[in-house]
């Protein structure tokens, strides 16, 4: 059985495979409606947070901070925060403020929850819900931020449901705005109700309009939060996610409503295991379309499946994503020789171990760890290809490694919202991107190598 190698690295991370988690736990506010994000702490933090989406999505993006100065973080920054959640209610009206902690916050101890309580400002703000989620930027990942808030939101508006309803959740992580339409489509496909949580899929891909309006459509809304309680089953792409920070695991344990969790619909096995999973929930066959597309993947797999062989790759990124582009790397004999994540709190060596035992591979799995890292290995692996966000061009442009792009943050491309890779046409897209790239990256060499072998001496 193939076992896949998991390497200790120093304990000294220089530019880390992942970013902070209030990172994680704004980007799943922007998927709820009408909602808006605080940020306790420094400017600083605000300000990178937002560039940062605002770069990927190409979306104007607003994230408030309570500007802790010298003074705040001396004496406490409670008056900051509140005088901070008045001024968003005055400016934005949101009916939603996620409340978020950084370093600087955490670390001089301000218990956000408690500030908000004690204030009164909650009541004084009537009708705007406020979510505090401490989010400790050092303590762990933008992966973990993004599942504490999932749960913290969930938490807020579950509540023990008169009745059922027949619809499903699906939680979703990594996701473009172009997937949550393919998953809308899918789901429209079987005829079935659903709630997506969080949606990005107007939220952070607007259609243009005249005018600048300060506010986003689209999003989770509020009703549809409170049904998740109700709901008859949550799928949810938290294959990686650690028991705690489920919230599909939270709504079964306190709800009753079954969990199914799903890899990222991304390659043909994490596409059947998704739609098997609606299948099953609401004992309907899978429909012929879908039935189709998966054809016409198999069948594109086959084409390939030749050229793909020559893949060496090194795939980076979220624990999910990682984990998902694994699987379509290896069921389309592309060989996985590094698979890294900044984060380390996930079972990815088991899972993974699981994948490939019916395979010879056997990858370098890196834990929380860095680009440094990535790219010494990368090296030593003779890798043609990297798989992962933009945060790995500087590899691609020092050691000359094609890199395709997936994942958060892309800001060195264009396009990023409207990227489709889950489900079998976007899987397909996906695979054909990175086919294409191998076959340009052996022509780029070809001539040479041929003529060094053949006619030099
Ligand atoms: S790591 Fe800490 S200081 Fe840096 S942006 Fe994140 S929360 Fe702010």
């Amino acid at each position: 059985m193939a076992k896949s190698k998991s390497r200790n690295l120093v304990n000294l991370n220089v530019n880390p495979c992942k970013m902070c988690m209030p990172m994680g736990a704004a980007l799943a506010f922007e998927g709820v409606e009408d909602s808006m994000v605080l940020i306790h702490g420094s400017q600083g933090c605000s300000t990178y947070i937002r560039r940062h989406i605002a770069t990927h999505f190409n979306e104007p993006i607003d994230i408030a901070s309570s500007s802790l100065s010298e003074q705040g973080t001396v004496y406490g920054g409670a008056a900051n925060l509140v005088q901070g959640l008045k001024n968003v209610a005055a400016i934005y009206s949101p009916k939603v403020i996620g409340v978020l902690t950084t370093c600087l916050a955490e670390t001089i101890g301000e218990d956000i929850t408690h500030i908000i309580k004690e204030s009164g400002v909650a009541s004084e703000l009537k009708g705007i819900d406020i979510i505090p989620v401490p989010t400790p930027g050092y303590a762990a990942s933008e992966y973990n931020g993004y599942f504490v808030a999932l749960k913290k939101i969930v938490a807020f508006y579950a509540r023990e449901p008169k009745v059922k309803t027949n619809h499903i959740n699906v939680i979703v992580t990594d996701l473009t705005p172009a997937d949550i339409r393919e998953l809308k489509r899918i789901l429209s496909l079987f005829e079935v109700e659903y709630t997506i949580f969080p949606d990005i899929s107007e939220t952070l891909d607007a259609p243009y309009k005249k005018g600048f309006d300060i506010k986003t459509e689209g999003g989770t809304t509020k009703s549809q939060l409170r049904r998740m309680s109700a709901a008859i089953a949550t799928i949810e792409f938290g294959w990686m996610t650690p028991l705690g920070l489920s919230p599909g695991r939270y709504l079964e344990e306190t709800f009753d409503v079954p969990l199914y969790s799903c890899p990222l619909p991304i390659g043909l096995n994490g596409t059947d295991l998704f739609l098997e999973a609606i299948s099953k929930i609401y004992d309907k066959q899978i429909p012929v379309e879908l039935k189709k597309a998966r054809g016409r993947m198999l069948d594109a797999m086959i084409d390939s499946h030749k050229l793909n062989r020559e893949g060496r790759a090194v795939i980076y990124g979220n624990p999910e994503l990682i984990y998902a582009v694994s699987n379509l790397c290896i069921e389309n004999g592309i060989e996985p020789v590094v698979i890294a994540t900044g984060t380390d709190t996930n079972p990815l060596v088991e899972q993974l171990d699981q994948q490939l035992s019916r395979y010879r591979y056997n990858p370098i799995i890196l834990k929380d760890c860095d680009f440094e890292s990535i790219q010494e290995i990368a090296v030593e692996q003779k890798t043609n290809l990297l798989i992962g966000n933009s945060d790995g061009k500087f590899i691609k442009e020092k050691e000359d490694i094609p890199l395709v792009r997936i994942g958060f943050p892309i800001h060195d491309n264009i396009g990023a919202s409207r990227q489709l890779y889950i489900g079998y046409e976007g899987s397909l897209r996906f695979l054909d991107l990175i086919t294409n790239t191998l076959i340009d990256k052996k022509h780029e060499a070809y001539r040479d190598k041929m003529y060094n072998k053949y006619f030099v001496n």
